[in-house]
Parts: C-alpha cells; structure tokens; sequence
C-alpha cells in the first residue's frame, strides 16, 4: 500500500533522508522510531505529497505521489488522514466544528458556521466524536479541552473522509502517560475496527515496542532497523541507536 525506495531528501546542505526504502502492507501498524532530526517527519510528509524526494520514488494507494496534480494530490490525501502532535486543532472552534472541517476536503476554505453544514455531514461528525469517546464534549470549544481530548478530536477529524491510511507524527509526544496510553489504545482500536493501515512515528522506544507490529528505526536520515516489534527487545534497540537513546529521549 506505500512503497518508497531510494528517497533521497535534500534541504539545503540538510540531507534529511538518505536511501531510505520502506513497504509497508495494508492493514499494518508501523512505528517510525528515531530522535529528534533523525527525519521522521520528513518521512512522513513524503506520503501524502507534502514533500516530494529528491531523488527516489513514493508510492502511495498505487499513486506514483511526486507526479500528482493538485488535483490528485487532494484525491489522495482524502484517502491518507494525518494526525500531528500540536494537534493542530482551530482554538476557537468547537470540538464538533473541527471534526467537521476534517469533511470539507474539496470545499475547504472559509471556515463556515455550524448551520452550513449538511446534517448527514454533522450525524457522521458525532458518530466519530462518539468512538473517540468525546460526544459530550461536542460543543466545548477546542481550547478548553486537555491535550488528550484535543487529539482524539484530531482522530475523529482525520476520520471524517474515511481513509485507507493513517499517518501520525508524534501523535502523544506532547501528551501524560496515561492520556498517551489512552490515545495509542484508541488508534490501534480504529485501526482494527476500520482496517486501516497506519504510520506512526515515535521517539520513545517503550510506547514503540508494545504498540507497533513493525518499527523502523531511522538514524541520521537512514533507515538502520527495520524488523516486526515482537522479538526485539529494549536492549537491542538502544544498541541500534549507539546507547544514546532512553525511554523518554
Ligand atoms: P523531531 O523528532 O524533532 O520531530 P524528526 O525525526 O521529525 O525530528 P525531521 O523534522 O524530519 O526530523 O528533520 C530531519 C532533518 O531535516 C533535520 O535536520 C531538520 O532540520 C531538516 N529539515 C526538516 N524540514 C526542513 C525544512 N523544511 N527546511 C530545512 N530543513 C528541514
Ligand atoms: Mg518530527
């Protein structure tokens, strides 16, 4: 479902990703663990076109991504949900609003009041606030919610235009233990229910190991692992990551 082989990404002098090839299959969990500037997000960017390689080749839902036109490109990020880790939220709006602003796809632009939207569109919108476990908080504005409530809000906006893929950069770094265990609890359960394939970067090794079928470690712009989570222990990813790597670094 994403193959990308050869990516190389420059910026500048900045080589953010060097050679990097990873597949993952529909319907896999997949963990990029690195540290900061290891180019995880950069990865992440590259599969739904919002960096295009360098040199090296994205495909994504069998779309060859750096050769989209708007137009593709927005088919495809229908399809590819993102979840950052500010949440990346609108303050001011209610918590069913920005679910709502997660449908507009195409018409996105003013942002529009509640009464503009179709009531099928506001019905799916709090059938999704409902599975994050948030329907009561529907008319609370976005920033009056914890940072926990803040991005399942966000999951509940990336469902709303149903997509194969979930991508998530960092989805708890800026979240407590217990909101982070709540939050990755809630993406592997919509992962299962809806078949979703997601990509899911992560700094911490811990979080990494117990929730990810697969990580991918990447270093410096490479990828240096690549092996299913079972099987691999602490250890030996610390050793991977030349001991600089703790649970929380
Ligand atoms: P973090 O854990 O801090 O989020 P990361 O693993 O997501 O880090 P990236 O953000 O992908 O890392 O950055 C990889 C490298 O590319 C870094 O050296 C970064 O400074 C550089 N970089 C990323 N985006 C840009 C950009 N738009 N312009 C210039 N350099 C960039
Ligand atoms: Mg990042």
């Amino acid at each position: 479902i994403i193959s990308v082989s050869g990516v190389t990404k420059k910026f500048g002098a900045t080589q953010a990703l060097n050679d990097v090839n990873v597949r993952v299959d529909r319907g896999e969990v997949v963990v990029l663990l690195g540290l900061s500037g290891s180019g995880k997000s950069t990865l992440l960017r590259h599969l739904n076109g919002l960096e295009f390689p360098t040199s090296g080749t994205v495909e994504v839902l069998g779309e060859n991504v750096p050769a989209l036109g708007p137009k593709g490109l927005r088919a495809l990020r229908g399809r590819v949900g993102m979840i950052f880790q500010q949440f990346e939220l609108v303050p001011s709006l209610t918590a069913l609003e920005n679910v709502l602003t997660g449908g507009l796809g195409a018409l996105s632009g003013p942002r529009l009041g509640l009464w503009a939207y179709p009531r099928a569109m506001k019905v799916t919108a709090l059938t999704h606030l409902d599975r994050v476990g948030l329907l009561d908080r529907a008319y609370h504005r976005a920033d009056q919610l914890s940072g926990g409530q803040q991005q399942r809000v966000a999951i509940a906006r990336a469902l709303m235009q149903s997509p194969e893929i979930l991508l998530a950069d960092e989805p708890v770094a800026s979240l407590d233990p217990e909101s982070s265990n709540q939050v990755m609890a809630l993406i592997r359960e919509i992962a299962a229910d809806d078949g979703l394939t997601v990509v899911c970067s992560l700094h911490q090794v811990d979080i990494a190991l117990d929730w990810g079928d697969r990580i991918v470690g990447l270093r410096h712009g490479e990828v240096v692992l690549d092996t299913p989570a079972t099987g691999l222990s602490k250890a030996e990813v610390m050793e991977i990551y030349g001991r600089v790597t703790t649970s929380t670094a």
